[in-house]
Parts: structure tokens; C-alpha cells; sequence
């Protein structure tokens, strides 16, 4: 099969399709999505060495289970052991032997063919077209938060950072009817989230007063984003972080003794939480796709992705 390959730089090239041990499915990849953790692994992040990509959206064309073949899936990307003290708590996303589609020891799937644990699918419904669909994964990452902290209505939450996980999140805690603010610096993103009823701020053009959100979610991709967060939270409230980077955040740890703010990281989310967003329409995915690429032209979208810092390219391996 085809496939992106990363050993340090990523090519197409021609691989076997993934071994399939009894206990998972082989999945035809439909579409799969490029996140901002795929391209901090291009930078080295999580050395991983293999075929990348944790977003996608496929059709299951062997397993042993039957029921399995053809259904139209999304797949959970941890496959954990369960049978550690973690899997045992039914924390299976921090299971010590896991290994993670695309990221931790798995071949992902920006690829032909995908194989998965049978346990880690989930059907899609019928209401969710394709293009939806490969953002679940990223949704279900959003809706995280309010499975580790509880929003209240009118809650004053920043969400740092306007490219799609941003998007993401603003409209998950907007639904759990938190008063949102999206802070970026780019006008055509920040845009979309005014259109869909959001205060913006665009950042380094309008002022943020200091201390003036009770939770923070960063979701630069940056850094100097986790600097910025800790500015402007107010003191007993809670900084989310999401982004993961490859590089060193620097950061006045002094800020969180005194003002007492807490630090939440934030990975991985429940699938069945972000299905029923998707089938319900209560977020908004579509106009998040800016491109889809054929997997054969997957260099080309990594670097449109540089070029244009658009907000959303899809890899097509049935195109
Ligand atoms: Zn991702
Ligand atoms: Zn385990």
C-alpha cells in the first residue's frame, strides 16, 4: 500500500499494509486529517519513527468480529493493555504500555489501510458526512476539559489561539453555554468564530487586560502561548493546556503561587461525547476544511499547510 513515512523526513513511499492480530480490523483509510501534532513529530516531537497520522475516518474491510466489515469508523488512537493499575481505574488514555496511532509505536494512517482494536471503533452515523466525521478525534481532545473540570454558565473563558483545535474548543465550551473569547491573530479565523456568535479578540492589535479570565485554554501550538495564558487569567482560576510542542515553554512559575492559578493539561477525549456533537450539528467542522489532498501529494499538503497556515488539510488515500 501507500503510505507517508517519517524517519526523520517524511516520504511516500510503498509499505506492507499494517499486520493485523486477531483482535483488530483492517480499516481503508477515507480521509484522513494533518493536526498540529503531526507536524511538531515531523519536528521530533515523541520520536516517532513510522507512518504518522491519528485523524481519520475509514471503512472496516477485514476483522474477525463480522459485524465489523464495511461499517464507516472512527477509531479511539490509545491501544492500551488492560490489565495495569491505570487500565484496571478505567484510565486506559494514561495506560503505561499503551501505544498510540501515529505518535507512540503504531503506524497511523496517512495511509491506504489502518488496523485498530475492534474495542477502540465506533460506528458513524449515518448523519455524519466524511468530511465531519475526521474530526472527531480533535472533538472528542475538546470536549476533554469539561470530562476534567466543570464550566459553569457565564464562565469567562479565553480560548488562546484561533486554528482548529482553538475553533474546536471555543465551540464545545460556547455548547456548555461558558461566555467565550477567541484571542488570535489571524483575521479570516477569527472571522468564523464572530459569524458563529463569539466574541474575538485579535491579539497584538487589541489590548488584553490582565487578569481578566477565570479559565484560559491555550491552544497556540506555541510556547509562548502558556506566557501569555498565565497573563491574562485571573488569580484562582485555571489555565487549560493543550497544545503539545516539541520545544521548552519558559514560564514565572511565581505567577501560580500567588495568584493560586492552576495548571490542567489536557489530552485525549471520549469518542461517544464528540459523535453526539457531530451528529447533533452542534459544532461547526465544515468550513474548518480548507483543503483535501490525494495521499500522494501529502509533502505537498504538509507544505501548503506551512505556506498558508490554513486551518484544516485532508489527506484523501482513495482519491
Ligand atoms: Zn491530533
Ligand atoms: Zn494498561
Amino acid at each position: 500500500m501507500k503510505a507517508l513515512y517519517f524517519d526523520g523526513k517524511l516520504s511516500l513511499r510503498e509499505t506492507d499494509e499494517p499486520q493485523r492480530p486477531p483482535s483488530e480490523a483492517l480499516i481503508q483509510v477515507i480521509y484522513a486529517g494533518i493536526c498540529g501534532t503531526d507536524r511538531q513529530i515531523l519536528k521530533g516531537y515523541s520520536g516517532f519513527r513510522g507512518i504518522p497520522g491519528h485523524e481519520f475516518v475509514g471503512r472496516v474491510v477485514e476483522c474477525d468480529d463480522a459485524r465489523w466489515i464495511g461499517k464507516r469508523v472512527v477509531g479511539e488512537i490509545n491501544v492500551i493493555c488492560r490489565a495495569c493499575k491505570w487500565c484496571r481505574r478505567g484510565l486506559g488514555r494514561h495506560c503505561q504500555r499503551r501505544t498510540v496511532m501515529g505518535i507512540i509505536n503504531r503506524p497511523g494512517a496517512f495511509a491506504e489501510f489502518v488496523a485498530l482494536p475492534a474495542t477502540n471503533l465506533h460506528e458513524v452515523p449515518p448523519e455524519i458526512p466524511d468530511k465531519a466525521a475526521v474530526f472527531t478525534e480533535p472533538l472528542a481532545a475538546a470536549c476533554e476539559i469539561l470530562e476534567q473540570m466543570p464550566i459553569l454558565p457565564d464562565t469567562r473563558v479565553a480560548v488562546l489561539g484561533d486554528g482548529r483545535l482553538g475553533l474546536l474548543v471555543a465551540q464545545v465550551l460556547r455548547h456548555a453555554h461558558a461566555e467565550v473569547t477567541v484571542i488570535g491573530r489571524h483575521g479570516d479565523k477569527l472571522g468564523l468564530a464572530s459569524g458563529w456568535g463569539m466574541s474575538v479578540v485579535h491579539a497584538g492589535e487589541q489590548p488584553i487586560a490582565d487578569k481578566s479570565f477565570t479559565v484560559v485554554v491555550e491552544a497556540t501550538g506555541s510556547p509562548q502561548g502558556l506566557e501569555q495564558a498565565l497573563r491574562i487569567v485571573e488569580p484562582r482560576g485555571t489555565v487549560v493546556m493543550k497544545s503539545t510542542f516539541h520545544e521548552l515553554a519558559r514560564f514565572d512559575t511565581a505567577k501560580l503561587v500567588v495568584d493560586e492559578v492552576t495548571l490542567l493539561g489536557s489530552r485525549c477525549g471520549d469518542f461517544p461525547t464528540a459523535v453526539d456533537l457531530l451528529r447533533g450539528k452542534h459544532v461547526k467542522v465544515d468550513e474548518l476544511v480548507s483543503r483535501t489532498f490525494p495521499l500522494e501529494a501529502g509533502l505537498e499538503a504538509f507544505h501548503y499547510l506551512d505556506q498558508t497556515g490554513c486551518l484544516k488539510v485532508l489527506l484523501a488515500p482513495g482519491a
